[in-house]
């Protein structure tokens, strides 16, 4: 078992090294590393601000949020009751599937209970996760100037790489941030600035 910090570490270093590539890419670079759960990776992703400037940029408007995207819960959806349902249907049913057993209201409950279950495991690892991403860098109280990254495409407006903001508020590992140009909309952690 591989500690989330070694995680952490390991997932940073890969997509430092493929240049803030996908998850795919992401995954395939971890190849050789046993031990890293696969809903790390897009955990991380949600993390990287980069990133998630990228994505803001396409998704015009949507908060952003770094834990729990979204995509993380569409994935979710479509991944785990497939392979729970399996499970159940094998456990409930077992080997005589002819027994008169056929509790469907049993069984929904059960895979809503497994999966709410999976959510929270989820959730508990994307907070760890954040967790071993905040604890790389110094928290920051409200009131202090802090750099905040400009992405690429947008460069050209600001002709600086940073700008300069100020922490508002700081609740969590969630920071507000506010600019010369106003408050910014999205929450940012540590790593963002
Ligand atoms: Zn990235």
């Amino acid at each position: 078992m591989v500690a989330i910090e070694e995680i952490y570490d390991l997932i940073d270093r890969a997509h430092t090294r493929t240049q803030h590539g996908g998850r795919d890419i992401l995954k395939y670079a971890c190849r050789n590393f046993g031990g890293i759960p696969q809903e790390a990776y897009q955990m991380y992703l949600n993390l990287c601000e980069q990133c998630e400037l990228k994505k803001v940029k396409v998704k015009k408007g949507i908060v952003v949020k770094p834990i729990l995207s979204s995509e993380m819960n569409r994935d979710l959806n479509f991944n785990i009751p497939a392979e729970i349902a399996q499970e159940v249907v094998e456990t409930t049913f077992g080997s005589s599937p002819e027994q008169e057993l056929y509790d469907f209201g049993a069984l929904l409950d059960r895979i809503q209970h497994e999966r709410s279950e999976a959510e929270r495991n989820l959730k508990r690892q994307a907070e760890r996760m954040l967790s071993a991403s905040n604890k790389r860098l110094q928290p920051v109280s409200p009131g202090s100037s802090v750099r905040i990254p400009v992405p690429n495409v947008d460069r050209a407006k600001v002709d600086h790489r940073n700008v300069i903001g100020v922490v508002m508020e700081a609740e969590d590992g969630f920071y507000r941030l506010g600019t010369k140009q106003g408050m910014l909309p999205q929450l940012f952690t540590r790593n963002q600035f």
